[in-house]
């Protein structure tokens, strides 16, 4: 039944002469594989192999190509976006479209929602796309209804007459976690699309496509490219008209993804799963020691993954914290190799639901021992 949002269709495109549809560049992976994600993550979005093919795409920038090809002009396609979408794609089990940030792919994503739609929001979210929406309600182009993602009677209940439902899972900051399989198949014959930021799981961990979501978020500059150094966003969805309104959004919205960001995001993907399976060993034991420690109310771990937020008394210990240690940077983004972390509600926009003195946390692939070592040192 899903999905109804209007959006770009085929007729929006207006094509070059000669145009062909992209398509993904075949990489030297045969078909009919089934190997697992760590494998994909390796082998996928490469040049053919032939007799001295690169491994790599190398980076191409360019602004156009000569005409006939399937590519045509630089904000309709690039190799490299491609061999990154192809790997993305496979990981998630959908068609996925690059942009230039997570931001950009949300922007992407939520522009499909018809003027004065509804729209069901988790309560607590990236406050980037918490602020888009309450500026589309301010405008009068969309209602919305706030829900707990954790609440799953509430999020399927609020979908009854939605056109746009918007989970995050786990959730920035305060890592609640959708039962993402329950809402699927709560929502399966409601005409609302199901929409899933699963930045903070990864393809790895998490794949919503399968459980019934419509269209999945990356923010890439997080865990996918896992190197601080990039920024970019991916959408990804099964829905053939999805697919083409987010691809024809971006072509003509021109939020287009650079072909350094690109070639490095994909780079960082070929070792998400060694970083990942290290980060969320490390977070899983300084979990359990945190909770153990004094200083700290409260210790927010979904089970999996990387990131956490603590609870600490106030703000001002909070900050003594992410001000007083060497190792752990007080820096927002997350999910590279260093780890960092922040007091959220230096942030002005920040939901006042999230406690003054929490500190999110994202761990790295440091050693764990150096890394605890650190905190207890600044906790006191
Ligand atoms: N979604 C989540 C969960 C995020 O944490 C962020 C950024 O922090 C975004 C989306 C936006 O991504 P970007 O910063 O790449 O625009």
């Amino acid at each position: 039944m899903r999905p109804t949002l209007s959006g770009p269709t085929e007729a929006h495109r207006c094509e070059p002469p000669g145009y062909r549809e992209p398509v993904n560049q075949p990489s030297h992976t045969p078909p009919g594989f089934s190997w697992h994600p760590d494998t994909l993550s390796v082998v996928l979005g490469r040049p053919v192999r032939e007799p001295d093919a690169p491994f790599n795409h190398p980076i191409q920038s360019a602004s156009t190509y000569v005409a006939g090809g399937p590519l045509g002009y630089g904000r309709y396609g690039n190799p490299g976006w491609s061999a990154l979408e192809e790997t993305v794609g496979a990981l998630e089990g959908g068609t996925a479209i690059s942009f230039s940030s997570g931001m950009a792919a949300a922007q992407a994503i939520l522009s499909l929602v018809p003027r004065g739609g509804r729209l069901v929001l988790a309560d607590n979210c990236y406050l980037g796309v918490a602020s888009v929406i309450e500026a589309m309600v301010e405008r009068g182009d969309a209602v919305v209804r706030t829900v707990a993602v954790s609440d799953t009677e509430a999020v399927v209940a609020a979908a009854a007459d939605a056109d746009l439902v918007w989970l995050e899972s786990p959730t920035n900051p305060l890592m609640e976690v959708a039962d993402l399989a329950a809402v699927g198949a709560g929502i399966r014959d409601l005409p609302a699309v199901l929409v899933v930021d699963s930045t903070f799981a990864s393809p790895l961990l998490q794949r919503p496509l399968e459980l019934g979501a419509d269209v999945v978020l990356h923010s890439a500059t997080k865990l996918l490219s896992g190197h601080s150094d990039a920024l970019l966003g991916l959408a990804v969805a099964t829905d053939p008209s999805l697919v083409t309104a987010l691809e024809t959004h971006r072509r003509f919205g021109g939020a287009i993804p650079g072909a350094l960001e690109t070639y490095l995001v994909l780079r960082g993907l070929r070792t998400l799963p060694l970083r990942l399976e290290r980060a969320a060993g490390t977070a899983q034991e300084l979990a359990d020691r945190l909770a153990g420690h004094a200083a700290v109310i409260r210790v927010r771990y979904p089970g999996f993954g990387s990131l956490l937020s603590i609870d600490l008394p106030d703000a001002v210990t909070a900050d003594r914290l992410v001000d007083g240690t060497r190792l752990w940077v007080n820096a927002t983004s997350l999910g590279g190799v260093e780890s960092t972390f922040e007091r959220r509600r230096r942030w002005p926009g920040e939901s006042v639901a999230v406690p003054e003195g929490l500190v999110r946390m994202s761990v790295g692939i440091e050693h764990p021992e150096d890394l605890w070592a650190d905190l207890v040192r600044a906790l006191g």
